[in-house]
């Protein structure tokens, strides 16, 4: 199984394409729940002795997630957070500068906070639309890592990946990029030039909302020898039991966004076409300040919609009522989802912070399941003519 594969035809065949092999055969990995390893019972080139520093479910996985994100290698982390603390563990040392784009993820804000108070990281944050603003921080910083994700969240910009990984080359920065609402199999931000692709397989990879874990791949030589090393010192590496659900999600994961995309794109449509909705974001749309550069980065555009409806009153309602969109954080399951991101996912920015990435009190973020697309339309129609 060494020839090059389409990622759908990787993620079909998961357990060969992990080149971990099982004594029995087995067709699925093995969930090989165990701490320890007998060292005198193993006569392979590899061997196992300790299920932190690795473990056959977890190699295998790990070693599919490298080839689809087009990496080295890549390590499996107990949760998407623990793959960003495993960068930070990874790339920074106390006294470094940070430059993270404005609409990042706010527990990842959360943790910039803890590494700013007790680590001394200055953090420096910017629009990364804006190239020159972020060049001209590079200028006069030594700016040891930056880190987006894009499409950001809830805002939805796009940002240029090639064009920051550029700028990272330029200036002596490493380059992450948090890749949860995109999915490597729509973009490989490795191949643009990042020099780690990471994000949480607890959305749309794994699918069903019932496992947390975290990937970050990297084809750079040194850092991802320095990755394992870090992922087995800080004690960062995901447990098997999770491993093994996060690979259920796996095989179908090509159907299930295409199946989010298709029917996003209806529903932002539908939006974009009701008065009471004021502004739809959503990077399929040909309205989307920078659809161009969407289609040019990315081959699946997911299933999170951001509106801005007529008052905080009619967001109150819709979050409200909905039958089929649940309120619950998170995105990239197979249930609908819908939240005003001020009070939820992004409960910990300011007003001002909101509005610097365009949120307001009757903003509210949606994501689109795998329901029949009509029956989410009828239940968003419901209440928004109601
Ligand atoms: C959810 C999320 C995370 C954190 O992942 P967990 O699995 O919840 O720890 C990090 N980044 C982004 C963009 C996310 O959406």
């Amino acid at each position: 199984m060494n020839k090059e594969r389409a990622v759908e035809t990787v993620l079909a065949h998961l357990s060969e394409q992990g080149g971990v092999k099982d004594p029995f055969g087995a067709t699925h990995m093995p969930i090989y729940q165990t701490a320890t390893f007998d060292l005198k019972k193993q006569s392979g080139e590899k061997i196992y002795d300790y299920t932190r520093s690795d473990n056959p479910t977890r190699e295998s996985l790990e070693n599919v997630f490298a080839k689809v994100c087009g990496g080295l290698g890549a390590v499996c982390t107990h949760t998407g957070l623990g793959a960003v603390a495993l960068l930070f563990e990874t790339v920074l040392k106390a006294g470094d500068q940070i430059l993270v784009e404005n609409d990042t993820y706010g527990g990842t804000f959360r943790m910039l906070k803890v590494y700013k108070e007790r680590m001394n990281i200055a953090v420096h944050t910017a629009d990364f639309c804006n190239h020159e603003a972020v060049e001209s921080i590079l200028k006069s910083n030594k700016i040891r890592l930056i880190l987006v994700e894009s499409p950001t969240n809830p805002g939805l910009k796009i940002i240029d990946l090639k064009a920051v990984a550029k700028l990272a080359r330029t200036y002596g920065s490493i380059f992450a990029v948090d890749n949860s609402l995109a999915t490597f199999y729509s973009q490989k931000p490795l191949e643009l030039g990042a020099h780690f692709d990471l994000f949480s397989t607890t959305k749309y990879v794994s699918g069903h909302g019932s496992v947390i874990g975290g990937v970050l791949a990297t084809n750079d030589p040194a850092l991802l020898k320095d990755l394992r090393y870090f992922a087995n010192a800080e004690g960062r590496s995901q447990n098997p039991l999770d491993v093994h659900a996060v690979s259920l999600g796996l095989p179908t994961l090509p159907l299930r966004m295409n199946a989010h995309q298709e029917s996003a794109l209806k529903i932002a449509q539908w939006l974009e076409n009701h008065p009471k909705v004021t502004r739809v974001v959503y990077p399929g749309l040909k309205s989307h300040p920078q659809h161009e550069l969407a289609k040019s980065q990315m081959k699946n555009f997911a299933g999170v919609i951001t509106v801005d409806l007529e008052s905080v009153e009619l967001a109150e309602k819709l979050v409200a009522n909905c039958e089929l969109f649940g309120e619950k954080c998170s995105f990239g399951t197979a249930d609908s989802r819908i939240e005003i991101p001020g009070k939820i996912s992004h409960a910990s920015f300011t007003a001002e912070e909101l509005a610097a990435i365009g949120i307001t009190a009757s903003t509210v973020r949606l994501s689109i399941g795998l329901e029949n697309t009509n029956d989410l339309i009828e239940d968003l129609s419901e209440v928004l003519n109601g």
